[in-house]
């Protein structure tokens, strides 16, 4: 049985003092027996909620990392650094970080392996935009993003690789994939999966839906065999809001 998981993107929002603020919130509420909470917060944000998380069920995730361990990359932040601070999870190929600060498939496959290397969990994002969608090329576009991103990686790696199949075009507009639809997709992926390593290591991996999920439609999501939880932005920045979707769970 795949443990579901919940992981908030809150993306390039919130202080420390409103991290802190919203962890004391959720704390206690936002811990399900069965279900696996994950927030996953700017680099600036993580020491604080480290040291809040402790003796809680809440892992605290990065959004990113580089696969170099250190060097003249300025600006970055390294998965050394990440494991030094407590960080459990870092978000891969987000589709904002493919668009918008031109991550290929190599550099994701960096990523990844750049995660385990420091006992990180990486969550995977995978997704179509718009227009590959409606010519038809969803699936396509989800094989070679999760071909590359698995690239090398041992059956026991893979076997703990969190997917997030995000469509672009859900993402942040409202417009979610209905659960069939991402259902259809998601089994599609496990059984990419599947063609590169075998039907343990498919069953193993947990693989979540995510672009504009809400509490009011998380379970649905969550009803559909082959999905295993949400990657949720929007509505992970509200205390309230975060709780009902881990409950909802
Ligand atoms: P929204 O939930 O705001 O649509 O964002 C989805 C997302 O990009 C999570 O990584």
């Amino acid at each position: 049985m795949r443990k579901p998981i919940i992981a908030g993107n809150w993306k390039m929002f919130k202080t420390v003092s409103e991290a802190v603020s919203f962890f004391s919130e959720v704390k206690g509420a936002a811990e399900v027996d069965g279900v696996e909470s994950v927030i996953c917060a700017p680099y600036t944000t993580l020491p604080a909620l480290v040291e809040a998380a402790k003796g809680t069920s809440i892992a605290i995730g990065a959004q990113n990392l580089h696969f170099e361990d250190n060097g003249a990359f300025t600006g970055e932040i390294s998965g050394v650094m990440l494991s030094d601070l407590g960080v459990k999870y870092v978000i891969v190929g987000h589709s904002e970080r493919r668009a918008y600060f031109a991550e290929t498939d190599e550099i994701v496959g960096k990523k990844v392996h750049a995660a385990f290397k420091h006992g990180l969990t990486p969550i995977l994002c995978v997704g179509e935009k718009l227009e590959e969608r409606e010519a038809g090329e969803t699936k396509n576009v989800c094989k070679v993003q999760t071909e590359a991103a698995f690239q090398g990686l041992s059956a026991e790696q893979a076997a703990q690789v969190v997917i997030a199949y995000e469509p672009i075009w859900a993402i942040g507009t409202g417009k979610s994939s209905t659960s069939e639809d991402a259902e259809d997709v998601i089994a599609y992926i496990r059984e990419v999966v599947k063609g590169l390593y075998d039907a343990s290591v498919a069953d193993a991996v947990r693989i979540q839906y995510g672009g504009s999920v809400k509490p009011n439609n998380v379970r649905e999501y969550l009803s559909q065999s082959n999905i295993d939880g949400a990657l949720v932005g929007g509505a992970s920045l509200e205390p309230a809001s975060y709780i009902s979707l881990v409950e909802g769970a």
